[in-house]
């Protein structure tokens, strides 16, 4: 065990977002709608940078940016502008990239994460907005396969770079931060994280004393914690044999689990940064404050609201806002059944069900939710029947109704309990004699035989309870 902890670690996280909810790319029309569409088939002379074609600016997409760097505390610059980062790379037919270095939409801003003692308070260096590259697609392993081919679809595509200070102290951390962010873009209606490439992020890495790797490629969030921690072993390994970590880019690999080296790092005036002459520097001050009034409520304001408005508890509130779809469902079963008991079967019931199949809350409707609830309320079926029938219609469709009188699962009228109750009584004279020798375990068998006789439709627990007021 190294005597070094935690607390020498440093990282900080530059996120690539794509506004993929926007109509068109950043500077043509081509759409956003090519994840099942075959490779360059969403391309125009501006997108593949032939020669005479002009950018014209998306102004969604400035738009959209504002929304964000606001969630994210920022200042929106006064002015800002567009410039040429050049490196040669397949990826980028034009031989750079159009994206912002002085004067960004927006720095100086700062998200707030659940650390392990409290909140923890990320600032955000910048978020600025640039084009996509293509995508270069392998066959196999990018150092094994034999050629490299080119998809330009995602060329253009708008972007934002979202760039933290080196804050983060943990791989941990920044898993929560990555959760984070995708969580109030989706708030913002600006971002769908399931798409493929929608969210990729690069971390600067380094141990106090040493220098820092840039660990590229990382596209999930368990990917960043597993990138990060498999980068900290490395280089403490490298410290401890006494040798330097060396400034470089480093690739992960997801399937290994590894980080491999790349390049050592190009330094920022590699990139020949010049204003991009064909787009004018832009005002958007004016803008800002109508943004800013339809900036929707955020996860941690509707945290806050839930637990003021309803009542309930911090981990459901917690695990509520994690997801704006169930976020909603919760409100919408919460409208007609009591909020705490909302919670509880949202969070602790439904949720648990979903994830183990696999599945998003959009796979179960609130009508179905607050039907079987308040059949379970009006004492119409069980609790453990109400679970029934939530797993039928995950697994096999249908309606309440229909699984409750197939499967017959409405209870028994309490006079059918009441004979079942007496005729066991009377049939089982020897677990009663058991019973009343001190062996416990005699009223489980009455109990279950009360239920066999129900065929499964009476409550176990008030069953026990009318066994014992007979038994004396
Ligand atoms: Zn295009
Ligand atoms: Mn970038």
């Amino acid at each position: 065990m190294s005597a070094r902890t935690e607390d020498d670690v440093i990282i900080g996280l530059e996120v690539h977002v794509q506004l993929n909810k926007l109509h068109s790319k950043l500077f043509c029309s081509c759409g956003l709608d090519y994840h099942n569409a075959p490779p360059n088939t969403h391309v125009c002379p501006v997108c593949l940078g032939l020669p005479g074609s002009l950018p014209v600016l998306n102004k969604s997409a400035v738009q959209s940016a504002i929304k964000v760097a606001l969630a994210l505390n920022c200042e929106i610059l006064p002015q800002t502008q567009f410039y040429r980062k050049n490196y040669y790379y397949p990826d980028l037919p034009k031989g750079f990239q159009i994206t912002q270095y002085d004067y960004p939409i927006s720095s100086n801003g700062y998200l707030d994460i659940e650390g392990d003692q409290g909140i923890r308070r990320i600032r955000i260096n910048r978020v600025h907005i640039e084009e996509d590259p293509g995508r270069l697609v392998h066959e196999g392993t990018i150092d094994r396969s034999k050629f490299t081919l080119i998809d330009y679809n995602r060329a253009g595509v708008p972007l934002l770079e979202i760039v933290t200070e080196p804050d983060l102290r943990s791989p941990k951390e920044a898993r929560r931060f990555l959760n984070k962010l995708r969580n109030i873009l989706e708030y913002l209606d600006v971002f769908d994280g399931d798409l493929e490439g929608a969210l990729r992020a690069d971390a600067n890495i380094s141990l106090a004393g040493g220098a820092r790797a840039e660990v590229k490629n990382i596209s999930s969030y368990k990917g960043a914690e597993r990138a990060l921690s498999f980068e900290i072993v490395r280089q403490r390994n490298v410290l401890r044999r006494g040798e330097v970590v060396v400034q470089e880019t480093r690739h992960f690999d997801e399937l290994r689990g590894v980080t491999v080296s790349m390049r050592t790092k190009e330094a920022e005036h590699d990139y020949r940064y010049f204003p991009e002459p064909d787009l004018v520097p832009m005002r958007i001050m004016t803008w800002v404050p109508d943004i800013r009034e339809t900036l929707p409520e955020l996860p941690d304001g509707q945290r806050a609201r839930f637990l003021e408005e309803y009542g309930i508890t911090e981990d459901h509130a917690a695990s509520l806002t994690l997801d704006l779809k169930l976020a909603q469902f919760f409100e919408d079963v919460a409208r007609e059944i009591d909020p705490k008991i909302s919670a509880s079967w949202v969070v602790d019931v439904l949720k648990g069900e979903l994830n183990y199949r696999d599945l998003d809350i959009d796979a179960f409707k609130a009508e179905d939710l607050i039907e079987i609830l308040k059949l379970f309320l009006d004492d119409v079926i069980t609790e453990k029947s109400a679970v029934t029938i939530i797993r039928t219609i995950l697994d096999y469709g249908g309606t309440p109704a229909e699984i409750i009188s197939k499967k017959e699962l409405a209870k028994v009228k309490e006079d059918v309990v009441l004979s079942a109750v007496d005729e066991v009584l009377l049939e089982c004279d020897d677990a009663i004699a058991d019973y009343r020798r001190g062996e416990k375990k005699a009223l489980n068998y009455l109990v279950g035989q009360v239920m066999k006789k129900t065929r499964g439709r009476a409550d176990p627990q008030d069953v026990r309870l009318r066994l014992l007021s007979k038994l004396g």
